[in-house]
């Protein structure tokens, strides 16, 4: 057999492998991956609030004033340390906060579908929440699934709120009263 025939054989596994090998590599990484921490887009919209004038949180644990916060509880949206949060769900609540979400059912109260490029139409959604729980002390949690629509080939951000089951019927009707001054599209869930 020809030396150069044998040579690109060799080189072609040799190219196999190495995709092979990548392909677990990046397998192994996605898999182990952490819950995503919602740091980005707390600060994010910490950046709105203070825009708006209306900001006075800090960056430290509330637990641990000198040590910087590493997340955002998801219910009260106050940050804290790594050793200060639990998961559930691959979200990150304070410890008290866990508490609450595991011993009660939730159901979805409404959901905003977005594109990269509109994100601020799920913002009612974020403001609606942060009213319920400064106003009443009522928890819900925001969670986003980012799914691949194939016809616009673009990614969506499916950003959905969540409320105790049990108050859920009541919410979905005092969001609608919210919502009368907000843009977006709202698909109300059942
Ligand atoms: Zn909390
Ligand atoms: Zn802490």
């Amino acid at each position: 057999m020809d030396e150069k025939f044998i040579l690109y054989i060799l080189l072609f596994f040799l190219g196999i492998i190495s995709l092979l090998v990548g392909v677990i590599v990046y397998l192994i990484l996605v898999l182990n991956r952490r819950p995503e921490s919602n740091l980005k887009q707390y600060f994010d919209k910490l950046t709105r609030d203070f825009k708006r004038g209306r900001s006075e949180q800090t960056f430290f644990c509330q637990n641990h004033p000198d040590v910087s916060g590493s997340t955002v509880c998801r219910i009260c949206e106050k940050v804290f340390c790594e050793a200060c949060t639990k998961e559930h769900d691959s979200m990150l609540f304070c410890v008290e906060h866990f508490d609450l979400i595991i011993k009660n059912e939730w159901a979805e109260i409404a959901a905003a579908i977005v594109s990269p490029n509109d994100s601020d139409h799920s913002m009612f959604l974020y403001d609606f929440k942060k009213q319920l729980w400064e106003k009443d002390k009522i928890p819900s949690f925001v969670q986003v699934h980012y799914k691949i629509n194939v016809d616009s080939d673009q990614i969506e951000s499916h950003v959905k709120l969540f409320a105790k089951k049990a108050e859920a019927e009541a919410l979905r009707g005092r969001l609608v009263f919210f919502q009368k001054t907000e843009e977006g599209s709202v698909s109300f869930s059942q």
